[in-house]
């Protein structure tokens, strides 16, 4: 089969590779029909990620149709069309129990990370009864590819740890693929405003079309003086979509007292925490990495097309394409990319 294959830092390539085989009787085999790439896989391929090793095939994100089973997956057969959660997860240990999938203590984020991923003819999926999701018939699976990872992680992270309610004037910063994602998901509490910061005029553009009330472009002006001159004492909820220390100050300079600032953004360094002027404004800071607990809801009102994530998608390519949906994505302010879809066809 052919696969998109990590080389070390700044080397990938499109290779023929073994296809996989079961291992283990809880394991799947799947054919990947459509995939993405995430913006983790950038981090992967800068070598931001050094547990990652070279050989190892990228990709977390995506879904399929089962082409066989173990002995013991019993929720599955071949012939079924599945999503792929990013985190595998047991069902059984601890973690799992407390619905903490992220830290499954035989699984969490291993796709496409400590063992083979998505973008890829075919996959092993370990712990495929807990960690796959049946596609209900004549869903757009294009759009479940959005659930794999950027909408549980906007939603769980982003809009339930930041405890959105309805009413509450909400900061998003970052408008990429997760940004959006907590925007698209955050309306499912009807909050007051929704406000989009970033410095891309596209996404921003993007932005509204999506749902948020107002935009701050925070390369033309200060995001935190624009927000405290237009409400009373700040926002209630921040989302910290980006992952620098720069986005995350705006998020602490933002927050009212009361208010929560979620974390989604991956941090390759440490932020400057304002502890000495936050500790007396009772905000409540949270930080993440998506459980995906939340899937199987999400799945519903995409079905149900609440939920239109499909938006998202701005480029499609097919399997031999690859390296162009790469460059595409890695150039996602040039090219106004914010999801590629990859299609076996
Ligand atoms: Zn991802
Ligand atoms: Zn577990």
């Amino acid at each position: 089969m052919n696969a998109l294959v990590y080389h070390g830092p700044g080397e990938k390539s499109w290779d023929s590779v073994p296809t996989p085989t079961i291992s283990k009787p809880t394991d799947a085999i799947v054919k990947m029909l459509k995939t993405t790439i995430c913006g983790t896989d950038l981090h992967i391929l800068k070598g931001d990620v050094p547990e990652v090793s070279s050989g190892r095939i990228l990709g977390h994100e995506g879904v399929g149709i089962v082409e066989e089973t173990g002995g013991a997956v019993s929720n599955f057969k071949k012939g079924d069309h599945v999503l792929i959660s990013c985190i595998t997860s047991c069902g059984k240990c601890e973690y799992c129990k407390r619905q903490m999938y992220s830290h499954c203590e035989d699984g969490g984020w291993i796709l496409g990370h400590l063992i083979d991923g998505t973008q890829a003819e075919y996959v092993l999926i370990p712990q495929a009864d807990n960690s796959l999701y049946p596609i209900p018939a004549g869903t757009d699976e294009e759009a479940l590819v959005m659930l794999s990872d950027i909408l549980p992680t906007g939603f769980e992270i982003g809009v339930l740890y930041g405890a959105v309610k309805p009413g509450d004037t909400v900061a998003i910063v970052g408008a990429g693929p997760v940004g959006m994602a907590a925007l698209l998901t955050a309306q499912f509490f009807s909050p007051g405003r929704i406000i989009m910061i970033d410095i891309d005029e596209s996404r921003l553009g993007l932005a509204m079309k999506f749902g948020a009330t107002e935009v701050i472009n925070s390369a033309k002006v200060d995001p935190a003086e624009r927000i405290k001159a237009s409400t009373k004492d700040g926002v209630d909820v921040a989302i910290e979509a980006v992952g620098i220390p720069q986005t995350f100050d705006v998020c602490q300079r933002i927050v009212r007292p009361g208010g929560h600032v979620a974390n989604v953004g991956v941090h390759g360094k440490s932020v400057d925490f304002q502890i000495q002027t936050l500790w007396a404004q009772n905000i409540t800071l949270t930080t993440g990495l998506v459980n995906t607990n939340t899937t199987a809801m999400l799945l519903k009102t995409v079905e149900s097309k609440k939920l239109k994530p499909e938006n998202l998608i701005t480029h499609r390519f097919t399997f031999d394409q690859f390296l162009q949906a790469y460059e595409v994505f890695s150039n996602a302010e040039k090219e106004h990319a914010l999801k590629v879809i990859i299609s076996n066809a």
